[in-house]
């Protein structure tokens, strides 16, 4: 090829994983199952993406009767790490972000995996509607990776845009991103001196919505502008002095570590204005302004909470957290409609009924009431099919979905179930000679059942 001329070749594949985050780590996996030549590049130092180096704990449930994972490969993981006591509950749901960063690291070296950190995507090589290579960066200086099959699991869909694809992105009514977060561990704390200080709070503020758990051992609370919580009146004396600002009581959420005694992880600080994970420079503003915060909760808790005299700062994110950025548009696109009307496919390969989950300064956490006799919607294959383009397929939050259905289904659960569907997806049509656009879903889904995957009435 003449382009390989200009840059030189750096590595090739049958199927190249691009970004090794919550669905990418899973594509490589299930494509490993059967295909031996299996590469992820990853532009930071290790696996996981949001859910390790975001930090973002727990796994939402899916709010369906079993909570069914739709992968094989959750259910596997979740054994390993209850083995070790790093993940509790159903799908190994409650689990330490670092614990999970060791075990997928594991399971690729295990699987034979080849992984290339420190190696960011850059630009794409296309022949016609075909991609013949990605364009990295990194020490070597700018190379290509070639593959027969790509796989965009950016999070941000950055190679379906690089390689033309059309996207959609922001709320339709706004044009704005949701709220981006920089996630943090504080480690140091009395948890059982802070729960039972949250349970005198509960008493005290006779508030009884149910959410704040004052067990030391599975201690959750948060704080929104929604409704009184136990902890609410803190928060609104320091904004009140000065010590905290307005925007740290939109949205604080703290949850309990399995295996970490004196830790919890903050679903905090999040912000409302600068949100364009596209944009290098709000994301770095973000960084910045995201450690200012930080470190003024932490200030407000050491003065304000009972435990936590000796609490320090024992992790930031690497990744400031993005709900939503671009989504990609597949052959199939999930319509906000289809989303309400619990919409089911032939191809489905994920069902979920998490609720619309849009956040801002007042939060709208909607839960849709069922249609039918099955309250779920599904997630078809052809939403994973970058249309227009032979060998691509997009996985995680920036799948074909439009903004309130991609609201729900960026959760966990279902970004792990698309990653495992399409690495599955592309073995099978490298094994079989068959285009990935010309696949059939259903067989997919049936080949993840048959690898132990749970779906309802399939
Ligand atoms: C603050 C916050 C709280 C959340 N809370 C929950 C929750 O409680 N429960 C739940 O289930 N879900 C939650 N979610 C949603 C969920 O965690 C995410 O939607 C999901 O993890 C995204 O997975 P992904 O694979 O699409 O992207 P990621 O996990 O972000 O993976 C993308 C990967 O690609 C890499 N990458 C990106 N661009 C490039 C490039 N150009 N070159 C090389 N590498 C690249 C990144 O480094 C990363 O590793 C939350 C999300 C956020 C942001």
């Amino acid at each position: 090829m003449t382009y390989t001329k200009v840059l030189k070749l750096f590595d090739s594949a049958d199927i190249v994983v691009c970004g090794g985050g919550t669905a990418g780590v899973f594509v490589a996996l299930a494509a490993a199952e059967k295909c031996q030549n299996v590469l992820i590049v990853e532009q930071f130092g290790s696996l996981g993406g949001t859910a390790t180096n975001g930090l973002v704990t727990p796994i939402m449930s899916s709010h369906m009767s079993g909570n069914p994972a739709c992968s094989y490969l959750t259910k596997k993981l979740a054994e390993r790490m209850k083995e070790k006591g790093t993940a509790t509950r159903q799908n190994g749901s409650n689990f330490d972000p670092l614990a999970l960063k060791l075990e997928l690291e594991e399971m690729c070296m295990e699987a034979g995996v080849k992984i290339l950190y420190h190696t960011f995507i850059a630009d794409v090589i296309k022949d016609g509607n075909t991609v013949k290579a990605i364009v990295v960066a990194n020490k070597a200086g700018l190379t290509l990776i070639e593959g027969k099959i790509f796989i965009d699991a950016t999070g941000d869909g950055d190679v379906s845009v690089l390689a033309g694809a059309k996207y959609g992105k922001g709320n339709p009514e706004t044009g704005k991103n949701q709220p981006v977060s920089l996630r943090y561990i504080v480690g140091g704390i009395d948890k059982q001196t802070f729960a039972n200080f949250t349970a005198e709070h509960i008493a005290q503020n006779k508030v009884s919505d149910g959410q704040t758990n004052p067990d030391s051992t599975n201690y959750y609370s948060a704080v929104t502008n929604n409704g009184a919580w136990a902890l609410s009146d803190l928060f609104d004396e320091a904004i009140a002095k000065g010590e905290l600002v307005y925007e740290d009581k939109c949205y604080w959420q703290v949850f309990s570590l399995p295996n970490r005694n004196d830790t919890l992880a903050f679903n905090n600080p999040e912000f409302f204005d600068e949100v364009d994970a596209t944009d290098p420079v709000q994301m770095s503003h973000i960084q910045s302004l995201g450690k200012v915060a930080i470190a003024r909760q932490l200030r407000f808790y050491k003065k304000y909470f009972k435990g936590f005299e000796n609490a320090y700062i024992s992790e930031i994110a690497s990744m400031v957290g993005v709900r939503e950025s671009r989504n990609i548009v597949c052959d199939h696109v999930i319509t906000a409609e289809e989303l309400l009307q619990k919409s089911k496919f032939d191809d489905a390969i994920s069902q979920s009924n998490y609720p619309v989950d849009i956040h801002g300064k007042q939060l709208t956490l909607k839960y849709v009431p069922p249609v039918d006799d099955k309250p779920y919607y599904e997630i078809p294959y052809r939403s994973l099919v970058v249309k227009g383009i032979d060998n691509l397929m997009v996985v995680g939050r920036c799948l074909g979905a439009e903004f309130l259905a991609e609201s729900s289904l960026r959760v966990q659960l279902s970004v792990r179930s698309s990653g495992e569907a399409a690495g599955i997806a592309a073995s099978m049509a490298l094994s079989e000679g068959k285009n990935i656009h010309a696949l059939d879903g259903a067989e997919v889904r049936r080949e993840m059942q048959r690898l132990g995957a749970d779906f309802v009435n399939r």
